[in-house]
């Protein structure tokens, strides 16, 4: 009985399913392997034993952090919205944009959300294809051609793709917020932290264009649920229309600001990151049958020979990296996030001995 009221779309979803076996090292969800550094968390300590408040609701429009984050970006807290991650916020835009059979225009391979969302709200969703024999590169002329024949609502670009790591150009970007005027572009910018590349200062010259930023990665927040969106104001204002009250809890609004008033130490560990990225890229491409991606991200693709079976040797060490099963698109790639060096390091051995032995 309950089978026959869900609804038709929704039938054949799968809950999302995250490794949670134990592990020794976990390299598969492009979390930073960096905690709230000593300082902070005896903060949040602090706020805790103060008088946390929690018996009552927070503030719904989360405007401390909302002015925290427009000085760090220097635009206006009517430019940015919270969200309990970034996506929360990818589901509330499909939810004010689309109506039954409007299309949603998104890269394939990438995160699965944008798909998602959209067939949630009784959207059609459309991919546009990045080639894995092109390196997976973005081409604007390629998203504005599908963007005259499917007249979607919502263009996305998620830049540094994930989980392909490369960007799309700015300036390539900027041509597809130029030509789609029709649609509400969303260039969901998770990892630009780790590519010094963003799109941001250009919310102020189009109205139609919409960043996605999140404290999910680079500044090592994945477990309070915190993403926001950079806008136009007009854009802002529609997209706060589905937003649910109180949807940040007080804990997540006050770890977020605390985290971007120690930026310092975040842009230490971004730095590190990338440094470890290089090495472990020029690593990985030294081992035989590894076809290694360019990354601008906290994680690399590789093509590996047998990916299934490295996939399970990897596992039974107790190393969880990301597969992507029977994805045609990503046909034996695999996504490795950047940790320490010291869990790198374990990871390179451990594919060396994998590799050569079987
Ligand atoms: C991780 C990720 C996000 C967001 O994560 P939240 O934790 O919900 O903020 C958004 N987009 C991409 C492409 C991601 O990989």
């Amino acid at each position: 009985m309950i089978e026959e009221l869900i609804r038709t779309e929704i039938r054949s979803f799968i809950p999302y399913n995250a490794n949670q076996q134990p592990y020794k090292i976990k390299l598969d969800a492009n979390e930073s392997p960096f905690n709230l550094p000593s300082a902070a968390r005896k903060k949040l300590a602090e706020y805790v034993l103060e008088d946390p408040r929690l018996n009552m609701y927070p503030d719904t429009d989360s405007i401390q952090l909302r002015e925290a984050l427009g000085s760090y970006w220097n635009v206006d807290k009517e430019n940015i919205i919270v969200g309990t991650g970034s996506d929360q916020l990818i589901q509330i835009i499909a939810n004010v944009f689309v109506e039954k059979g409007d299309k949603v225009l998104y890269p394939a391979p990438s995160f699965g959300m944008y798909k998602d969302s959209c067939i949630v709200a009784g959207g059609k969703a459309v991919d546009y294809i990045l080639d894995q024999s092109n390196n997976f590169s973005y081409c604007a002329d390629k998203i504005i051609q599908a963007y005259e024949r499917e007249k979607p609502k919502i263009i996305y670009i998620c830049s540094p793709n994930n989980p392909t790591g490369n960007l799309m150009p700015q300036d390539e970007i900027i041509k597809v917020v130029k030509a789609c005027t029709k649609s509400i572009v969303v260039v969901d910018e998770a990892y630009a932290d780790f590519s010094d590349t963003t799109v941001t200062p250009y919310i102020k010259e189009y109205e139609n264009l919409l960043i996605l930023r999140t404290f999910s990665k680079a500044f090592g927040l994945a477990g309070i649920r915190c993403g926001y969106s950079i806008a136009s104001e007009k854009l802002t204002r529609a997209v706060n229309l589905a937003r649910p009250p109180y949807n940040i809890s007080s804990l997540s609004q006050y770890a977020a600001a605390l985290v971007l008033s120690n930026i310092d130490e975040i842009k230490t560990n971004i730095k590190y990151l990338v440094e470890e990225r290089e090495r472990v890229s020029l690593k990985l491409a030294e081992i035989d049958g590894i076809k290694v991606y360019a990354s601008a991200a906290n994680f690399i693709l590789v093509k590996i020979q047998n990916s299934k079976d490295v996939y399970t040797k990897l596992c039974e060490r107790g190393i969880f990296i990301r597969a992507f099963g029977s994805s045609p698109l990503l046909s034996d790639c695999m996504r490795i996030t950047i940790g320490t060096h010291e869990q790198n390091s374990v990871l390179l051995d451990e594919l060396c001995t994998i590799c050569y032995n079987k």
